[in-house]
């Protein structure tokens, strides 16, 4: 018995060391793609070594050095990196991706991008099925995995109630977690920011998060508070923390920071609390992208939850009782100061008045001779205006993204063309880390900024075929000169795609060659626990 189990895992051996060489004496191999004479960068952190990655079908096959064997479509990466296809754990593209005009996912894959992660903050779509049609129906130009977002379930049963969930409630969304887990999502992303999500307490969120541990998920959460609005950042990434022990799962503190002059600095405490909790064996994340500037709505920025509570019509409502209007206002002032005033903000976009999309709210206060804040709330009585909101410190930029356990994220979203003033982060959040933190600045080396973008987050969501260049990995792949990379996309001119990638592969298809869009749409639908994910 032991004696023919050795033999036969003699055998197997064997096996695996012809495979990737031609051997004297056989024909030479023959590839698909292969990509030749690059430095690897297999997304581990490990320093780059020299090998030609041999690929067939939609996998890797062959690390090493190939030069017998032919090739379809050869790729000659002499001095440049090959990589891992990068992985965006936190995008809008949603919406996008399954829009026929914008599938192509172009402004991911120039800054190297083959997988995002949707349905962020606790929002976006319910329905896993339904959405994973709309994404699949005009194909897909990047690999897609979808969050089951813990706000649109709380708003599917008890719409936007300022309340606590009844037994019956919670369990009517556990239920429509679990329908969404067994649809292939990767976990439950939260917003507890956000109305609802705002609504809900820790209990809810332990509940709802038990849920996706038998399937493997995690938990990812925009943290109740990023500054110093109602708990505090401390207590709300304590929160993710508390969320993750009682569950059971990897919980990952979304697009990490420290929001407002009152809380600059925390981001060393907060490392430390998350230092101690990975001590104590809970499985502690974030995500992070790579400018001190976030972007969010006007609402959310400034208004206290309060007024929110029943949606827009009753905000609207409440702007229209005086006694209302000055409760509203005195919390925006405070808001406001949050936020480090009125010319930190700048307006994103506003169909109701596209006019002061690009400029600061104290611009256009200036302009009207109103105050900001009444400037806002003129607003809000006409529409709901998104941002960018000018709030960090770079200081806490840079400690965050240095962390071994600090993940890549967008946080960004698949725009129509020249529409508003999106944050830029939309089309150079992974050109601008390697860009400026890895080459201008030296904050972080090219390896680890690699690893943050590739195998960090396959381990975290457990993506076990992504993430790594090595055999028998999916050839989600990128091939690029890192000192060439450029993003050109600024906060006041946005709309460029980041330049530099030579050559993108999204599950073996060649997506850039030669730094051109081929058209292809070779992107899949990831589903947890299935076999091409
Ligand atoms: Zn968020």
């Amino acid at each position: 018995m032991r004696r023919s189990a050795l033999v036969v895992a003699v055998a197997l051996a064997a096996a695996v060391a012809v495979l990737p060489g031609a051997a004297s004496g056989q024909a030479p191999e023959s590839f698909d793609v292969l990509i030749r004479g690059g430095r690897v960068l297999d997304g581990t952190g490990n320093p780059w070594f020299r090998a030609d990655v041999g690929v067939r079908g939609d996998r890797i096959v062959a690390v090493g050095d190939l030069a017998g064997a032919t090739a379809t479509r050869d790729i000659d990466a002499t001095g440049l990196v090959v990589t891992p296809g990068f992985i965006d754990t936190h995008s809008h593209a949603g919406g996008g991706l399954a829009s026929p005009g914008l599938s192509h996912a172009r402004p991911l894959l120039a800054q190297g991008v083959t997988t995002v992660f949707v349905n962020p903050d606790g929002g976006g779509a319910l329905d896993i099925a339904e959405q994973r049609d709309a994404l699949l129906a005009d194909g897909l130009g990047v690999n897609v995995a979808q969050f089951v977002p813990h706000g649109s379930v709380r708003r599917a049963v008890l719409g936007m109630a300022d309340r606590l969930a009844e037994p019956r409630e919670l369990d009517e969304m556990r239920a429509l977690v679990e329908a969404g887990m067994r649809e292939g999502a990767w976990g439950l992303s939260s917003g507890p920011f956000y109305a609802p999500g705002s609504y809900s307490d820790t209990h809810e969120l332990v509940e709802l998060t038990r849920v996706v541990a038998p399937f493997g998920g995690a938990y990812q959460s925009h943290v109740r508070d990023e500054s110093n609005y109602s708990i505090g950042v401390m207590a709300a990434v304590e929160e993710v923390v508390t969320v993750a022990r009682e569950a059971g799962v990897p919980g990952v503190w979304t697009h990490a920071k420290a929001l407002g002059p009152p809380v600059w600095g925390s981001s060393v405490s907060l490392i430390e609390r998350l230092e101690e909790a990975r001590a104590d064996g809970i499985e502690m994340y974030t995500d992070q992208y790579p400018y001190p500037a976030s972007a969010t709505g006007l609402a959310a920025a400034l208004l206290p939850r309060w007024a929110q509570a029943g949606g827009g019509d009753s905000l609207r409502a409440r702007l229209q009782r005086s006694d209302d209007v000055e409760r509203i206002r005195a919390g925006m002032i405070d808001n406001l100061a949050r936020r480090g005033g009125a010319d930190r903000i700048q307006f994103r976009r506003f169909r109701e008045d596209p006019a002061i999309e690009g400029r600061t709210l104290a611009e256009v206060a200036n302009e009207r001779a109103m105050d900001p804040v009444d400037t806002a709330i003129e607003l809000f009585r006409q529409g709901s205006p998104s941002i960018v909101s000018f709030n960090m410190h770079e200081d806490d930029v840079r400690l965050l993204m240095a962390q071994p356990f600090t993940m890549t994220a967008s946080d960004g979203g698949l725009v129509p063309w020249l529409e508003g003033v999106p944050h830029p982060r939309s089309y150079g959040a992974f050109t601008r880390k390697i860009e400026t933190y890895v080459n201008d600045m030296g904050v972080i080396d090219l390896e680890t900024a690699v690893r943050s973008m590739t195998s960090l987050p396959a381990r975290v969501y457990r993506m076990r075929d992504r993430g790594e260049v090595r055999v028998g990995a999916v050839a989600d792949l990128a091939v690029f000169d890192p000192s060439r990379l450029h993003t050109g996309s600024s906060f006041t001119d946005p709309h460029h795609l980041s330049a530099g990638m030579r050559w993108v592969l999204v599950n073996g298809d060649v997506a850039i060659d030669d730094g051109a869009f081929t058209g292809v749409l070779a992107g899949r639908v990831l589903r947890k626990n299935r076999q091409e994910s």
